[in-house]
């Protein structure tokens, strides 16, 4: 453990820019530091370093934290590793506290464990071989299903007697305290005495990466639906069955050489493959993946095939968990068996070299076979197939570490291909989730902080550009609109109305958006509305129409945008988030009435400028000073609304 006191020297020498700036090329603005976001893709800097706040936000995805966090996030260390890296990088030398009596207690218990653990395979692979009721029942049974005497031996295997307290007596006899016996599942109690757990059972040792034992399963011989086929460790001080890989110690090297791990089901998938010459294997024990299992992977190579049985809880089996090994960067590939096959049973089928072969002919990118499985599932059901992009989509935005930008780049360009779809609207779906996810991460750390201050060179843009700048804040606000109504329409405006019903009545029914697709949008939005169907982001996003579709999706992908050039060209702020949703909606219409009402001003400038008599002159004076008024007053509005 590091002491308090070098956490505190580390803290005090810390220099966000400094670290950060190691990693991202980051430029002065203002009072903080711009660069291009390490946590998604990007163009144009939004990933913002405050030294003065010692921290970092990224307004394009939405990540922050402070410079341990970075490493953390960026580096992918824990926190003791990103304190140490620290404590390197400013000389800080490293004060270990001393260990407390509880560690050490644990660690004490764990030695006792692999000690009984140890004593416990010698003893099992004993019975095997010199009882006769180990070479008759046990051996035998392991010999009918193809294992060697060597392969048993190499796997340590064993066999329990059928005997009520074999085990459990020697071991008493022998010293070991029954408390512990308890502890590492060897042993149960029966009306207070102790009795074999694992009687008539032929027993799996279970090693870890050194070789030691952490545990055993157990699995029956023969036919028996009372008792399950397998029983295992109880979690323990060294039992965790979420660390654990079976086979690891012996796939080791093997893994390293071909640079690729196998991942099987069972222990008797990776012995059969074994006997077959094929060692980089390892099983999973049946489970999903775990993030530690996957980094356990990760610590060899960088490429995982799975190797599952071809029926269709195999193939579910198979997804589960993967989109975790996209996010720990490893290149998933999987390989499907025909029906009725393991791959222990095609091994001994076929042989270990036609197995190879099989294994690299069927080899299937993770991704792409998902997909693959979805459309299929979907068949000609546009809902669902809708419903299999946003999946496809959400399992993309999981690829998420800066150096796998390519390879998600990759992902996108051919699933797009695949799905015939626009490949713009896509990579904006994929952001969508990246920043839900890391919305999600991030919700709850809340900061305060500033936008960045606009760029310099876009606070005097040309005549030209101005008009640019302002059609476009025209159509921002027309979407910021639209995407209140899609995303918010159900929710409460006032006590008697929805946000739709206000919106519909405000807005759309006086014709204040412009835009060609919007319009469409908010027409489709009114006619099912009117018919009593309640229609959500989903019912567009799984829209048959992909226009429409694609059109909801970039609107969805706006808050961020909206916000940011509001800043710069009106230096104000817009709340985006859902609960703040009156306000957004507030803030709008005021801009869109602002709007219409210059345009009634510069329509009444005409008649102004050319009056046909004096008492037209009359009316269009006064209608000109009533618009003003209104503009004041709107303008007055949307200061009380929107300065926050
Ligand atoms: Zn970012």
């Amino acid at each position: 453990m590091i002491s308090q006191q070098t956490i505190q020297q580390i803290l005090s020498r810390i220099d966000i820019v400094e670290i950060v700036g190691g990693f991202v090329r980051l430029k002065k603005r203002g009072v903080n530091y711009l660069g291009l976001c390490p946590f998604h893709n990007e163009k144009t800097p939004s990933f913002t370093v405050s030294p003065t706040k010692e921290i970092y936000k990224c307004f394009g995805c939405g990540k922050s934290g402070n410079s341990i966090s970075f490493l953390m996030e960026h580096e992918k260390y824990s926190y003791v590793e990103a304190l140490r890296w620290l404590a390197e990088k400013y000389n800080v030398q490293i004060e270990e506290t001393e260990v407390s009596p509880e560690v050490k207690a644990q660690q004490l218990t764990a030695d006792s464990l692999y000690i009984i653990n140890s004593f416990a395979r010698k003893y099992f692979s004993e019975r095997l071989f010199n009882s006769d009721e180990g070479r008759d029942i046990g051996l035998s049974y392991l010999k009918e299903r193809g294992f060697r005497e060597e392969i048993i031996e190499k796997f340590q295997l064993g066999y329990c007697l059928q005997e009520r307290d074999a085990f459990s007596k020697e071991a008493i006899q022998s010293q070991y305290n029954l408390e512990l016996l308890v502890k590492t599942g060897l042993t149960v109690l029966r009306d207070e005495r102790p009795v074999d757990n694992y009687r008539g059972r032929i027993i799996f040792p279970i090693h870890n990466q050194s070789g030691k034992i952490l545990g055993f399963g157990a699995r029956i011989i023969g036919k028996n639906d009372k008792a399950p086929k397998y029983i295992n460790t109880p979690e323990n001080e060294i039992y965790v069955k979420s660390k654990i890989l079976y086979g690891s110690y012996f796939a080791r090297q093997a893994i390293d050489k071909n640079d690729e791990c196998l991942l099987v089901e069972g222990y008797t998938d990776v012995i059969s493959l074994h006997q077959a010459g094929i060692e980089n294997v390892v099983a999973s024990g049946g489970t999903s993946l775990t993030p530690d299992q996957l980094r356990l992977i990760k610590k060899y190579t960088n490429n995982l095939t799975i190797l599952y049985d071809g029926d269709a809880a195999g193939v579910k089996a198979a997804m589960r968990g993967l989109d975790l090994a996209l996010e720990e960067s490893l290149n998933v590939q999987l390989v499907l068996f025909p029906d009725k096959e393991d791959p222990d049973s095609y091994v001994n089928k076929v042989g270990p070299t036609r197995f190879r072969e099989f294994v690299d002919k069927h080899k299937k990118d993770f991704v792409l076979f998902q997909l693959e499985v979805l459309l299929q599932e979907s068949g000609n059901d546009s809902a669902k197939k809708a419903a299999a992009v946003n999946t496809i989509a959400e399992t993309i935005a999981k690829i998420n570490k800066p150096e796998d930008f390519s390879r998600r780049q990759d992902y996108i360009r051919q699933t797009s291909e695949i799905l015939k779809i626009d490949e713009g609207g896509f990579i904006n779906l994929v952001n969508k989730f990246v920043r839900e996810k890391i919305s999600k991460q991030e919700s709850g750390k809340g900061f305060d902080f500033t936008p960045p201050s606009p760029d310099p060179q876009l606070e005097t843009p040309a005549a030209d550009d101005d008009v640019l700048t302002l059609l476009k804040t025209d159509e921002l606000h027309e979407r910021a609109i639209v995407r209140c109504l899609i995303e918010f329409g159900l929710k409460d405006w006032n006590e008697n109305q929805r946000v739709a019903d206000y919106i519909l009545e405000e807005f759309i029914d006086q014709q204040f958006i412009e835009d060609g697709t919007l319009s469409s949008l908010v027409e489709v939005y009114k006619e099912w509305y009117k018919k009593g169907f309640e229609p959500t982001e989903k019912n567009f996003l799984y829209s048959e129409h992909r226009q429409l579709s694609l059109a909801v999706v970039s609107l969805l992908d706006f808050p961020y945008e909206l916000s940011h050039r509001w800043k710069e060209t009106y230096e104000i702020i817009v709340p985006s988030k859902e609960d703040n949703y009156q306000k957004e909606i507030e803030s709008t219409s005021i801009y869109l009435k602002i709007r219409k009402i210059k345009k009634m001003i510069e329509e009444n400038q005409k008649d102004l400028n050319k009056p046909d008599s004096p008492i037209d002159y009359k009316i269009a004076i006064e209608t000109h000073q009533a618009l003003k008024q209104m503009e004041i007053e709107l303008l007055r509005a949307a200061g009380t609304v929107i300065f926050k």
